[in-house]
């Protein structure tokens, strides 16, 4: 199996190794703008390695299928590919195989509950559904650096329901203000809602603060663990966390697959979200009855082919190690947390440089528009991520409507940050 891959089983990650494990990103083997492709957007989206691909493109050339349906034998070969696939997700978070329900991303995991949670509210799902209904006067909280993902299926289900959606504010610099948090949650909270990792500071969140929390006053504790999973070793019972969210594409993975994690018991007593074919035990022309969960939650054909490349990804990742993963990327981080805070007129945002932070940085940079930063640093062939990172509400906090941010992966090496902090160092001057 080792040979399958470019660098050796839970190596250590260095430039070396990096530049070694790059052979498997043909991607990043390019020129963009006459210059050698640095790309620091993996928080918006990551590439996937040639084991992926290969993963994908196997599956439709050998097994492709309908699932959990059809008796003939490719038929059963890709549903097993594709509960083989739900078990390595699953386990990859420390979770059980009905413990992980497919989405189309993050976002739609995040409306699962937040939809299902309103159905519960009218009565659908009976006596057994009812712990997650919501009245008036009951409390969603979130917080104030939250992904729209994160915030606006709740303001939905407050309006459905009647409920009143609270948030936590933050500090000067945009971190999570714990001691406020134990004010805003009270004994009619319901949901506490909060990011694992910022999108935008790449702040990592004290989790077992807010379970605590969550658990003092009954509420079910909902994470996003979009800019986790991919990045760091994560056991969402561990954390002890009801429901979590995440993409694959954001973890060398294709677009257009997501999942929700949810402890058994719960996806179990919780109402269906989409229904229709394949989510069903019995229909007739007046009602029907579901499958168990995880499957009652997925209407309609899958995405199987995606579930497969996924399940490869975890592998890729497995074999790195997320430990490695982590400790590579928290160099990148504080490499770039340094360089940035070094350049004149740039403010970094979140977490000043030398405290605990994710691969990630955000800036702004004075008298320039972060469309203008970008535009320039492509010029430069380096792709990062401006605007407001779908998190209006922490820009406003923090004062500003826009930002630029730069974010690792496992294929980017200290050079690719070096290369942004020069080309950073030249913006004001030009834009004069
Ligand atoms: N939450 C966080 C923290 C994210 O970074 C993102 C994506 O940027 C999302 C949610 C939404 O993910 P997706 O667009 O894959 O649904």
């Amino acid at each position: 199996m080792s040979n399958k891959y470019s660098i050796p089983a839970n190596t250590e990650l260095t430039n070396e190794a990096v530049k070694a494990l790059r052979a498997d990103f043909p991607i990043l083997n390019q020129q963009v703008n006459d210059h050698d492709l640095v790309y620091l957007d993996s928080g918006a989206t990551s590439h996937n390695p040639l084991q992926v691909l290969d993963a994908e493109r196997e599956y439709y050339l050998y097994n492709n299928s309908a699932v959990h349906r059809g008796a003939h034998t490719l038929a059963v070969e890709a549903t097993d590919a594709f509960e083989d696939a739900r078990a390595t997700v699953a386990s990859f978070i420390g979770a059980r195989e009905n413990e992980l329900v497919w989405t189309s991303n993050a976002t739609e995991a995040l409306n699962l509950i937040a939809y299902s949670f309103g159905n519960a509210s009218q009565g659908l799902g009976g006596e057994a559904a009812r712990q997650f209904a919501l009245t008036e006067g009951d409390e969603i909280v979130t917080t104030e650096l939250e992904h729209h993902a994160n915030i606006i299926p709740w303001q939905i289900l407050a309006q459905r329901t009647g409920a009143t959606l609270k948030h936590i504010p933050l500090h000067e610099d945009g971190t999570i203000d714990y001691e406020a948090a134990e004010k805003v949650v009270t004994e009619r909270t319901k949901i506490l809602a909060f990011t694992h990792v910022s999108n935008v500071l790449g702040a990592i969140t004290d989790v077992d603060f807010m379970v605590k929390l969550a658990r003092k006053v009954g509420a079910f504790a909902v994470l996003d663990a979009c800019q986790s999973v991919p990045h760091m070793p994560v056991d969402v019972k561990a954390l002890d966390v009801d429901f979590a969210a995440f993409s694959a594409h954001k973890m060398l993975a294709p677009t257009g697959m997501g999942a929700l994690y949810g402890k058994n018991e719960l996806l179990e007593a919780m109402p269906a979200f989409l229904t229709g074919g394949s989510m069903i035990t019995k229909v007739t022309m007046t009602e029907a009855q579901w499958m168990p969960a995880p499957i009652k939650f997925e209407a309609g054909t899958q995405r199987i082919s995606q579930a497969v490349a996924w399940a490869e990804a975890v592998r890729y990742l497995q074999y790195i190690g997320m430990e490695n993963v982590h400790a590579w990327e928290s160099k990148l981080g504080a490499r770039l947390a340094e360089g940035v805070s070094s350049v004149e007129g740039v403010r970094l945002l979140g977490p000043a440089a030398g405290t605990e932070r994710a691969g990630m940085a955000a800036i702004h940079v004075d008298g320039v528009h972060p469309h203008d930063v970008g535009q320039l640093l492509d010029t430069q062939g380096i792709a990062v991520r401006v605007g407001h990172h779908c998190a209006q509400p922490l820009h406003r906090a923090l004062g500003i409507t826009a930002s630029t941010r730069a974010s690792a992966y496992i294929y980017n090496t200290t050079d690719d940050v070096d290369r942004f902090i020069e080309a950073l160092g030249g913006v004001r001057a030009y834009f004069g």
